[in-house]
């Protein structure tokens, strides 16, 4: 993802969301916090780590979690005035689990969101690599992500019976794989506040 395209995505959620002008509540609404993990490093790059604003001032009064950045826009109650949170961080660490859950979500984001087969990212199903029928497990290491076009043409044969390819060879993705994975999917909304937090390692262009 380019530098210009992120200031630009910046600047359109800027004037779209939490802001303080437009409709009040359904402005309030939108501004959801970053959640990053002790270590400063969002909890989750997709989906990302975001909570309501409600939850993020809970867990402030919790001492849960530290305000890092803050929108302009105030909360207030009778007893206080707050500025609503952007990014906030745990103060304890939260270590992932080295090995994701076995979900069609995580599988789809190890195979990037497209068919391992043609590169295709639609109409995304799943292949049993080795055909059920002859024993093919649901497993890591037996499932790729595939179009229905290649689903269907593959049928119930193995890749080499069906004259096709597959980009990688199925594996049990470890949370580190999952989370860089994750970098590849920048959100729709992207307030300025979250930018340093998302993508300060991200490789600069020469
Ligand atoms: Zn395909």
């Amino acid at each position: 993802m380019f530098k210009a395209e992120l200031l630009e995505r910046a600047a359109r959620a800027r004037s779209s969301a939490c802001t303080g002008d437009g409709d009040g509540a359904r402005n309030l609404a939108s501004c959801p916090s970053l959640v990053l993990n002790a270590d400063y490093t969002p909890l989750s790059y997709y989906p990302l780590s975001l909570w309501p604003w409600q939850t993020a001032i809970k867990a402030i009064f919790l001492d849960r979690v530290v305000v890092i950045e803050t929108y302009d826009r105030e909360v207030h109650s009778p007893s206080l005035d707050m500025k609503i949170p952007s990014v906030i961080a745990l103060k304890q660490y939260v270590r992932p689990s080295e090995f994701p859950a076995f979900t069609r979500f995580n599988l789809f984001l190890r195979d990037r969101f497209s068919c391992q087969y043609c590169g295709d990212p639609h109409h995304l199903t799943f292949d049993h690599v080795v055909p059920r029928r002859v024993g093919g497990r649901t497993t890591w290491e037996n499932i790729a992500t595939a179009c229905a076009p290649c689903n269907m043409k593959k049928g119930g044969r193995t890749p080499r019976q069906a004259g096709m390819h597959l980009y990688a060879q199925p594996i049990r993705p470890t949370h580190w794989q999952l989370q860089q994975h994750g970098k590849l999917f920048p959100p729709n909304y992207l307030h300025e506040t979250w930018r340093d937090w998302l993508y300060w390692d991200i490789e600069l262009e020469a």
